[in-house]
């Protein structure tokens, strides 16, 4: 049986299965990382997993040559910053790890198994408390050095949004001025008790839109898959489309935006059935 895990900002999903089959799964807040380690490895314990693919909040060190490899990076999440993740669970649990990012790992289920299947190239991107990308090309993970980090790209401003920045390190990119928090701090409200056709929707969708014609530009996936809590609300990705078409102008050929902008075929399981696919890898 193959092993799974999706470790997020505020919660840890476990699972056992097949790649097509979740066969048991259990969910944990996402608390300190020794803990958490602590759970994980009482979850899996006594079930007979050979491979576990891992897709951890970011940024963290996917070098495999690299002395801190399977480390946490400078997440704002303090308690885990430059924590050794993989060393420590590894340490209690005798299994094939393949560690990655979050959004890797369900790009990867999406790719496999939902919005990706007959096509060689998929970007997923997550927009929710944070925004990150990940691209499978050939069924490969595309990555350098380390993993992309799309959220962070510049994007400009509109005229009249004054809104402080989200992020920590950018006064202008992608996550800081369309992330969740971002619509709550322009309204004062949370997104989920917004009136859809808020203009504060249209507002992000237009630089989302924005940064998919830059990823376009470089990448030319097949399909982008949207997945997060903004992209949850009604009305989103219409609006995410309606302005990617216009401000493409006619540089380059989109068929059909409906099937090139997609939400996640897998809906809230691409990063489980992700880690499966992984997990698969390391048995072959
Ligand atoms: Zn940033």
């Amino acid at each position: 049986m193959l092993g799974s895990i999706e470790l997020g900002g505020t919660k840890i999903i476990c699972a056992v299965g097949y790649e097509d089959k979740i066969i048991e799964r259990q969910r944990f807040d996402t608390k300190n990382p020794l803990d958490n380690i602590k759970e994980i490895q009482e979850f899996f314990k006594d079930r007979d997993v050979t491979s576990i693919g891992i897709g951890m909040f970011g940024p963290i060190d996917v070098d495999k040559d690299s002395k801190t490899y399977g480390y946490v990076l400078k997440t704002p999440k303090l308690k885990w910053q430059n924590f050794d993740f993989l060393g420590n669970l590894k340490k209690h649990l005798d299994a094939k790890m393949y560690f990655t990012t979050d959004v890797n790992e369900a790009a990867m289920g999406e790719y496999e198994l939902g919005a990706g299947i007959g096509k060689k190239s998929l970007l997923y991107l997550t927009i929710g408390t944070g925004i990150g990308g990940g691209m499978i090309y050939n069924g490969e993970i595309l990555q350098g050095v380390t993993h992309p980090e799309m959220g962070h790209i510049e994007v400009t401003r509109e005229e009249g949004d004054d809104v402080k920045s989200n992020c920590a390190f950018h006064e202008n990119c992608l996550e800081g001025l369309s992330n969740g928090p971002s619509i709550e701090k322009r309204t004062n409200k949370k997104g989920e008790d917004l009136d859809k056709d808020d203009k504060v929707f249209d507002l992000v969708s237009k630089y989302i839109a924005k940064a998919l014609i830059t990823y376009t530009l470089i990448l030319r996936p097949e399909v982008i898959v949207l997945g997060g809590g903004v992209i949850n609300k009604d009305g989103v990705i219409e609006k995410i489309r309606k302005h990617f078409v216009k401000l493409k102008t006619d540089y380059f050929d989109i068929d059909d935006v409906d099937s090139y902008i997609v939400k996640p075929k897998l809906s809230n399981n691409s990063g489980i059935i992700g880690g499966f696919v992984l997990a698969n890898k390391l048995e072959k």
